[in-house]
């Protein structure tokens, strides 16, 4: 709804128009710069919110329990699933993962943002189940062997795991066309700034904002001083 006008016709409060939470999936094969550019976006924009995922895979050195991921057994896994606490799941890499359904449900009824890194399984379903609210990305590497230096450089997984995740990532590539935008990360600067790009656009989307009814209503009520 629009605050009074002052007596320069400017609002007293700055204009506020509801809008349905966004769900902004990023995906990518492992080490085209996904998680680093998700990083970013939580750092710039404390409107948005990650989606912590559980995962049957062990913790990385540099992880943080119940901040990168919810680590959790199979066992505990295939209760949640079961049970439909999860709004998304899939099997990556020889791991599971997926999406608990409450924090999210909740960010959306509240009109939050949130975030998901996951792969091209878990954006599938969410589009299935919420395609008015998800808007999707993938990052595509320069190169295959940049993509192999990476995983390399990141030096925290072992040669085999590193051997599958690069033998997986062809496949996870062919989903490209299954994304709304599609970006290559070339320069991370520049590719952050496409998708702080598409974050800001698509929060402006008509279709989003269910708050402009009334925002519009009320604004041709002000008659025109002529
Ligand atoms: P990593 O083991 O490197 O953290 O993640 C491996 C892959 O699993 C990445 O492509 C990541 O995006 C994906 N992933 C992480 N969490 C989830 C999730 O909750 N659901 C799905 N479908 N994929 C996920």
């Amino acid at each position: 709804m629009s605050p009074a006008p002052s007596s320069q016709g400017k609002p007293s409060s700055p204009v506020k128009i509801a809008r349905r939470g966004l769900m902004l999936v990023l995906s990518s094969p492992s080490g085209a710069g996904k998680s680093t550019i998700a990083r970013n976006l939580l750092d710039a924009d404390r409107s948005l919110e990650i989606s912590i995922s559980v995962t049957t895979r062990a913790k990385r050195p540099s992880e943080i329990a119940d901040k990168h991921y919810h680590f959790i057994t199979v066992q505990q896994f295939e209760k949640m699933r079961d049970a439909g606490d999860l709004l998304e799941w899939a099997e990556v890499h020889g791991n599971f993962y997926g999406t608990p359904r409450e924090p999210v449900e909740l960010a959306m009824s509240e009109g939050r943002d949130m975030l998901f890194d996951i792969d091209w399984q878990g954006a599938r379903q969410l589009q299935e189940k919420m395609a008015a609210d998800v808007v999707s990305i993938f990052v595509l590497p320069p190169t295959m062997t940049e993509l192999q230096s990476r995983l390399h450089r990141r030096a925290e997984d072992s040669e085999e795991v590193i051997r599958t995740r690069l033998l997986n990532s062809r496949a996870e590539i062919e989903h490209w066309r299954e994304y709304d935008y599609v970006i290559v990360n070339d320069d991370l600067d520049e590719a952050f700034g496409h998708v702080s790009c598409i974050v800001n656009a698509e929060r402006i989307r008509r279709d989003r904002r269910h708050g402009l009814f009334d925002f519009v209503s009320e604004l041709l009520t002000e008659e025109p001083k002529l």
